[in-house]
C-alpha cells in the first residue's frame, strides 16, 4: 500500500554539522515513482555552496587527522549499530522514494552496514609496513596519512549503498569528505548523516552539497579538494576523470555497464533461470550489475529462453512497499521513456520481441513510471540493445556455440563491468575466468557485487582510474604512504 502522503522536504545541504538552505534559487522535484507524488524539493547548489563546504571540511580536517585511529573507528561501531536500529526505516525510505522493491532495499542497507562495519577496521587496515636495515644501522617504515578534504559523486541506482562505498573510508582514514549524492533521490542518505551525527562524527568531517553539474564542476575545480570518486553513466564518468585528474586531482570513475550471463550446456536451467531473473529484472534493472545479454551455449539456449520468457510473464509489477510486489516502476518519466525508446529501437532494427513491457500499467498508480519485463531474441551487437546499457528491465538473448564465442561476443562491448558464467564445469569456468578482459566475474553468481572488503569496479570503458572502490583499494585511495628512513 502507498505509504501516507506527507509534507513535501525542503532538501538542505549538511555543512559544517548544520543543515542549510543553498544559496541559489534553483531546486528540483524528487517524487515517489510510483505515485508520482512530491516528497520534495531538491536545490541545485552553486559554486559558493561547494565551497562553503570544502571551506568546512578543510577546517575539521586538522583536529580530525589528529584523532586517533581507534577513536575514529568507536565513532564508526557506533554508527554501525545505528543504522542496525534503523534498518527497517531506512529500507522503507529508499523504497518510497526510489521505487525499487522493499527487500531490494533492506538489501541495499545491509551493503551500507557492511561498508561501516569494515571501515571499523581502520586501525589495521591504515597500518603501514617498517624494515630494519635497509643498509647498515638504517630503518625504513611506511606511515599511511590522510590528505585532506576528499568528494565523491554518487548515481541514482543505489542512493544510500553508493555514498557508502566512500565516506566510511576517507573518514575513517582521517581525511574529511563533501559528498554530492544523486539529485534523484537524496532523502534517504540525509537521515543517515544525522546517524553519523548522532554516533559522534564531529561538525565539518562529512558534509553533502546538493545539486547537479555546477556542484560537481566546483567540485573538481577546488584546490582544496584532494581525491574525487565518481559513479554514473561512462560518458560523465569519463569527463570527471579527465577534468579532475587535470587539477591535479586523485580520481577513480566507475561507468555504465553492459553485462553478458554465459550459460553452458550442462548447468541447471531452473537453478540458472532463478539467478537470471534476480540479475535482469532486480531493481528494474536499474543496476550496473544487472544481467542485460544472456548468451545461451548451444542447447543450453532453448531451455533457458523458455524459463526467462516464463518468469518474465510472471512477475508482478507494483509499488515497492507491497508484498505482493516483484519489481517496481522506474525511477523517473523522461528514463522510462528512454527505455522505451531502446525497446523500439530493439523492435526495428530486427530482435525479436517476445515478452513486451510497453503500455504496462498497475491499478492504483496511473502516473507511475512503469515498464513491464521485455525480453527479445535475436540480439546482436550491432543493435542499440544489443550493446548500449539500456538500464531498465529488459533483456536480450543470444546464442552462440562455444565459450569461445560467447567471451569475443562480450569483448565486442565497450564495457567491462561484471559478466557470469553458469555451468558445472571447474575447468571451463576456469577458462573463462582466465580470458574474460572483464573485472568482476561471477561463477553461477548473477548479480557479481563484491563485499565490502573487496574492491568493486569494473575495467574497460566501465571504469576510469586504477584504485577501485572499497576493500583495501579504498585504503590507498584515501591515505600517502611517507616513507620514513632513519639512521641514529
Ligand atoms: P548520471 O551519470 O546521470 O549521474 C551520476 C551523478 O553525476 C549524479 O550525482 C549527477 O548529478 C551527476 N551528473 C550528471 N550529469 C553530470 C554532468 N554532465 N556533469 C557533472 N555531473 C553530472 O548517472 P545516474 O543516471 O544517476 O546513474 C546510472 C548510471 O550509473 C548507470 O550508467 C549505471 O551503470 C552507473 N552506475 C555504475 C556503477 C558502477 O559500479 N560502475 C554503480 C552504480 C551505477
Amino acid at each position: 500500500m502507498t505509504q501516507a502522503v506527507t509534507e513535501p522536504v525542503d532538501v538542505r545541504n549538511y555543512i559544517g554539522g548544520i543543515w542549510r538552505p543553498s544559496s541559489g534559487d534553483r531546486t528540483l522535484p524528487i517524487q515517489d515513482p510510483a505515485s508520482a507524488e512530491i516528497l520534495g524539493h531538491v536545490p541545485l547548489s552553486t559554486a559558493s555552496d561547494v565551497h562553503a563546504a570544502v571551506a568546512a571540511a578543510a577546517e575539521a580536517f586538522p583536529a580530525w587527522r589528529a584523532t586517533p585511529a581507534v577513536e575514529r573507528a568507536r565513532i564508526l561501531f557506533r554508527l554501525k549499530a545505528l543504522l542496525e536500529e534503523n534498518k527497517e526505516d531506512l529500507a522503507r525510505s529508499l523504497s518510497r522514494e526510489h521505487g525499487k522493491i522493499v527487500a531490494e532495499c533492506r538489501g541495499e542497507v545491509q551493503r551500507c552496514i557492511e561498508s561501516v562495519e569494515h571501515a571499523c577496521g581502520i586501525p589495521t587496515l591504515m597500518m603501514g609496513e617498517t624494515l630494519e636495515d635497509i643498509a647498515p644501522g638504517i630503518d625504513c617504515a611506511t606511515y599511511r596519512q590522510p590528505l585532506g578534504v576528499f568528494a565523491a559523486v554518487t548515481p541514482y541506482n543505489f542512493p544510500v549503498m553508493i555514498p557508502l562505498w566512500f565516506w566510511p573510508y576517507a573518514v575513517a582514514t582521517g581525511n574529511t569528505f563533501v559528498l554530492k549524492p544523486s539529485e534523484q533521490d537524496p532523502l534517504t542518505h540525509q537521515r543517515i548523516v544525522d546517524l553519523a551525527a548522532e554516533a559522534g562524527l564531529p561538525a565539518g568531517v562529512l558534509n553533502v552539497v546538493h545539486g547537479g553539474k555546477e556542484a560537481v564542476t566546483a567540485l573538481m575545480e577546488h584546490p582544496d579538494v584532494c581525491g574525487i570518486s565518481f559513479v554514473g553513466s561512462s560518458q560523465v564518468a569519463r569527463t570527471v576523470y579527465a577534468a579532475a585528474a587535470a587539477s591535479g586531482k586523485r580520481v577513480q570513475a566507475l561507468g555504465g555497464a553492459k553485462n553478458h550471463l554465459v550459460v553452458l550446456p550442462d548447468a541447471d536451467p531452473d537453478e540458472v533461470a532463478n539467478v537470471c531473473m534476480a540479475s535482469i529484472f532486480g531493481s528494474s534493472g536499474q543496476r550496473c550489475l544487472a544481467g542485460s545479454i544472456v548468451v545461451g551455449v548451444g542447447s543450453a539456449y532453448e531451455s533457458v529462453r523458455d524459463r526467462l520468457v516464463r518468469g518474465a510473464r510472471e512477475l508482478t509489477l507494483g509499488y515497492g512497499l507491497d508484498d505482493a510486489t516483484d519489481m517496481g516502476p522506474v525511477i523517473s518519466a523522461p528514463h522510462r521513456d528512454r527505455v522505451l525508446s531502446y525497446i523500439d529501437a530493439g523492435e526495428s532494427e530486427g530482435a525479436t520481441l517476445v515478452v513486451d513491457g510497453r503500455g504496462a500499467s498497475v491499478d492504483g498508480y496511473p502516473d507511475g513510471n512503469w515498464i513491464g519485463p521485455t525480453v527479445f531474441e535475436d540480439v546482436s551487437p550491432d543493435m542499440k540493445i544489443g550493446t548500449d546499457e539500456v538500464f531498465g528491465p529488459v533483456v536480450g538473448l543470444a546464442r552462440v556455440e562455444s565459450v569461445e564465442e560467447a567471451i569475443e561476443l562480450m569483448h565486442r562491448n565497450r564495457y567491462g563491468n561484471a559478466c557470469s558464467i553458469f555451468t558445472k564445469s571447474g575447468k571451463a569456468a576456469r577458462d573463462f575466468r582466465y580470458a574474460a578482459g572483464i573485472s568482476m566475474i561471477g561463477v553461477n553468481i548473477g548479480v557479481v557485487a563484491p563485499m565490502a572488503c573487496f574492491p568493486f569496479g569494473g575495467s574497460r570503458g566501465s571504469f576510469y582510474g586504477d584504485l577501485k572502490a572499497q576493500g583495501r583499494d579504498a585504503i590507498e585511495f584515501y591515505t600517502d604512504k611517507r616513507v620514513v628512513i632513519s639512521r641514529w
